[in-house]
């Protein structure tokens, strides 16, 4: 059996980073950036006001309550001509530019006006600056906004236009092709023949892939047949960025998965030391990355965790392919044989009062027991061993 980092080591040095190319904003969620993003000036790009309200001169407030001159409205969007003078104010919409001579804000709620516009009362003094978001407060020109290697979430695609970067350079989506293998799969919603399951991995696959900011391609069911798996292989890799089967990389005799793979691929068969998800047929079919992950419904969902998602993340361009667990607390006995492997349970998760995760299993822990994966929220991580008892320190991968 190989050890799990030096399966997953095997899985990173083939998967390479996408290529840079410029996508537009809105479709650049969940993507990284590919080189560093500056802003050309500052944001906000001028001073404005975070209040409705009074553009005024502070000293003019000094012996509040007091009453200005009315000489004058800016909407937000509105070029700030009019210039308050000693004794004036302007009536002021949020995000509207500050008007030449005034120095502070007075929010709308503090005054009121005269039933012809023409003055204001203020009832309080307000210092130098008061609701007066200065220019470049947020971002200054020049600065470095986002390192390249940031993964976009929706925050920073609106930061990416508030600096005028309507095209964003990333990393490419990948495009991940899903294939089930299995002679007694089903993928429609009617009664079963006998010996017959529904396709769950597939499913499963793709909204794993999907959820991580990939594309992914739906590729079908494919019989336990070699050469209809070898054809759905070469279509896949020329296709696909990186292609994801579960089914057929075990030891039995219609496990063409591995076969097919050895014969056109760079193909490497594992026997990791982890359970479950023992067997891994992973290597490059024409350069592109082949997962080739067992067919058990959990075996394929946690070989996915520790395998295809940092193979993903590496191509995405994340800067730490492999997401880096948690420390919680056993919240009861996991106990185990040793067997040289390493085992990753199904547990849910509380918050303890000291804030610490404590995990308990989350149901059986068969590899078919897809239900308990469902009802988990990680997989905690066991060393070989005798198992850890309630209250040791356990480690946790969170889902
Ligand atoms: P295999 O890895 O092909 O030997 O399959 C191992 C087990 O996983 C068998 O019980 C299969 O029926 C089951 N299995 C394989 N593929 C799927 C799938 N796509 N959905 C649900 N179960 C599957
Ligand atoms: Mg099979």
């Amino acid at each position: 059996m190989i050890p799990l980092e030096e399966a997953r080591a095997f899985v990173l040095s083939k998967c390479k980073v996408g290529e840079l190319v410029l996508v537009p904003v809105d479709d650049a969620s969940d993507l990284v950036t590919a080189a560093d993003l500056a802003a050309a000036g500052p944001i906000p790009p001028f001073d404005n006001t975070a209040m409705d309200g009074f553009a005024i001169r502070s000293a003019d407030l000094a012996d509040a309550p007091v009453t200005l001159r009315m000489v004058g409205t800016i909407a937000a969007g509105a070029v700030p001509d009019i210039e308050v003078g000693p004794g004036e104010a302007v009536r002021i919409m949020t995000g509207a530019p500050i008007p030449p001579g005034a120095d502070a804000i007075v929010m709308v709620e503090l005054t009121s006006m005269s039933s012809d516009e023409t003055t204001v009362d203020v009832t309080r003094s307000v210092p130098v600056g008061n609701h007066i978001r200065p220019m470049g407060d947020d971002v200054t020109p020049g600065q470095l906004v986002f390192p390249a290697g940031t993964p976009l979430r929706p925050a920073h695609l609106g930061v990416c236009t508030s600096i005028g970067i309507y095209d964003v350079p990333v990393h490419a989506r990948p495009r991940v092709g899903v294939i089930s293998t299995g002679d007694e799969l089903v993928d429609e919603p009617r009664p079963l023949g006998i010996g017959q399951i529904h396709d769950s991995n597939r499913h499963t696959l793709l909204a794993l892939v999907r959820g991580m900011g990939a594309t992914g391609i739906d590729l079908g069911l494919v019989p336990d047949d070699e050469d209809l798996i070898r054809q759905a292989m070469v279509d896949a890799a020329a296709t696909c960025d990186a292609v994801i089967t579960s089914g057929g990389v075990s030891m039995g005799d219609f496990d063409y998965v591995k076969k097919v793979l050895t014969e056109i691929g760079d193909m490497r068969w594992m026997q990791v030391a982890i359970k479950p998800a023992k067997p891994l047929a992973f290597g490059t079919v024409s350069g592109t990355p082949v997962f080739g992950l067992p067919g058990n419904p959990v075996s394929s969902m946690v070989s996915f965790e520790l395998f295809a998602r940092p193979g993903i993340r590496k191509i995405m361009g994340h800067a730490q392919p492999v997401v880096p667990s948690i420390t919680g607390v056993a919240g009861a006995d996991m106990v185990r044989r040793p067997d040289g492997k390493t085992h990753f349970a199904r547990v849910s998760t509380t918050i303890r009062s000291d804030g610490r995760y404590e995990a308990s299993f989350s149901g059986g822990q068969g590899s078919h027991q897809l239900s308990a994966m469902a009802a988990a929220n990680a997989l905690a991580v066991i060393p070989d061993g005798d198992g850890v008892v309630e209250g040791d320190p356990v480690d946790l991968l969170l889902l």
